[in-house]
């Protein structure tokens, strides 16, 4: 098959960890027969340089006929002072909404290699999990009626039912490729919003038998994360509460180069990109770890082209590459028998494997 994808490599480490994630991408291709096609545009502070606009009609263009977009991260001092027109992250905001992107999806996994990194005792941890943060990005409190009234502020949560279901359907199908798992995170005790998306997660827990379905409270849930984050598998929750889970969820992996994401809309395409930012601090010196943007390049392979034995070859690379010792600075520890790599090299090592 022959895939066709928008590639956004931004500011900072954007474009030393997209292509390390583009060699990857091609080495599965020929591997088992497909071809991916790139076409790079610019999107962020690079954007804002060379158009005038942090996100060109070009790349929304250019986008929208994609089959996927891998991304890798933008901004940076240079670019922090101007309006907010045109700011690098207004161009992702901006993207995400053009694409009609409403979920985000956010693995958080500790890699048995990296059992050390974890902040959590080893006995919670179990040293190593594995689960999906599936977030409402476009709805809830961040866009509902807010403002002023005399010495008052107010934000309103606000869930339509279709956009429950919409996210729930997300979250159920992700439920049937992994453990067969979900649970849904609201505050049904007091918030009728809650009590509405607990409602429609209910009437379609019935479409999905062979999943096995709970409710947790987000106070509770946020404490069973530290406590016992092997008990998961998928989560779906609201663009809030979703937003504070999953920044807890990433810092108990350890290693923020270390994690994918996706957003995710109606259609099969979405846009794959690391958690972390463009890190100026350490850009174009080889010390950023590729691997974020290379798990979310299989992401990609997984979800948007139903690829799983690729996307699950690339896992299996990381894993191994991590075992026989090979670090980015990163996740390098002193005085282990850890091998400190570059940026290249990681890349390197992980199509060593796959081949
Ligand atoms: P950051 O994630 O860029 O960096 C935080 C720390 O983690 C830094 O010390 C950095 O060196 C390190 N780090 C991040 N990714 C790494 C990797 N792959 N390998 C090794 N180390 C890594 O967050 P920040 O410093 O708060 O933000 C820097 C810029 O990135 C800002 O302009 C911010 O607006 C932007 N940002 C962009 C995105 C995005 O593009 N999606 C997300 C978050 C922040």
């Amino acid at each position: 098959m022959n895939y066709h994808i928008a590639v956004i490599k931004g500011d900072g480490i954007g474009p030393e960890i997209v292509t390390e994630a583009m060699k990857v991408l091609e080495e599965i291709g020929k591997k088992y027969g497909h071809t991916f096609e790139f076409e790079e545009v610019l999107m962020g502070g690079i954007a804002i340089d060379q158009t005038g606009c942090p996100l060109p009609e070009e790349t929304i263009k250019a986008c929208k006929k994609a089959d996927s977009i891998l991304f890798g991260a933008i901004g940076g001092p240079k670019w922090d002072k101007g309006p907010k027109e045109m700011r690098p992250e207004t161009g992702l905001l901006a993207l995400r909404k053009e694409m009609g992107f409403y979920a985000n999806i956010r693995p958080a996994k500790l890699y048995p290699a990296l059992a050390d990194a974890c902040p959590l005792k080893e006995e919670v941890s179990g040293g190593a999990f594995d689960f999906v943060i599936v977030r409402e990005l476009t709805g809830g409190i961040y866009f509902g009626e807010k403002g002023r009234r005399g010495d008052c502020a107010y934000d309103t949560e606000q869930y339509s039912a279709e956009e429950i279901k919409r996210i729930g359907r997300i979250a159920f199908k992700m439920a049937q490729k992994r453990g067969k798992k979900l649970l849904s995170i609201d505050k049904a005790n007091v918030m009728e919003s809650s009590r509405f998306w607990r409602e429609i997660m209910h009437d379609m827990k019935e479409e999905y038998p062979d999943v096995a379905y709970a409710d947790m409270l987000v106070d509770n849930a946020a404490m069973q994360l530290v406590r016992d984050p092997k008990q998961f598998d998928v989560i779906v929750t609201s663009n809030i509460f979703g937003d504070i889970l999953s920044d807890e969820a990433g810092m108990i992996t350890g290693s923020i180069g270390m994690l994918p994401s996706s957003s995710m809309g109606d259609g099969k395409q979405g846009l794959y990109e690391p958690i972390h930012g463009s890190a100026p601090d350490i850009a174009g010196q080889g010390l950023a770890n590729p691997i974020a943007t290379i798990l979310s390049a299989a992401m990609m392979l997984r979800y948007s082209f139903d690829l799983a034995e690729e996307a699950l070859l690339i896992e299996k690379a990381v894993d191994q590459v991590l075992k026989a010792g090979y670090r980015t600075k990163d996740i390098y520890r002193e005085g282990s028998e850890d091998i400190l790599v570059s940026t290249v090299e990681m890349g390197k090592k992980i199509r060593e494997c796959l081949q």
